[in-house]
């Protein structure tokens, strides 16, 4: 079993908060329906955060290579 993300600075093991911003659209036809939405530029911060106190846990890199889980 993999072991728990613990935050080093406030020991919470709520988890972790990754910043992602994305910039895109969305089409809507003339009657007002939504027909396509899209995703143009997606950037991420490359630091993990613990979702209790904030503070930067560890890198996407060093989450991606020992804790990530892929389902
Ligand atoms: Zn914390």
């Amino acid at each position: 079993m993999r072991k728990k993300i613990k935050c080093p600075h406030c020991g919470s093991e709520s988890g972790l908060e990754h910043r992602i911003y994305m910039k895109g659209y969305d089409l809507y036809t003339g009657n007002g329906e939504l027909e396509e939405e899209g995703v143009t530029e997606y950037n991420y911060r490359k630091t993990m955060t613990c979702r209790n106190c904030g503070k930067r846990v560890m890198t996407y890199e060093e989450f991606k290579r020992d804790y990530y889980v892929d389902e």
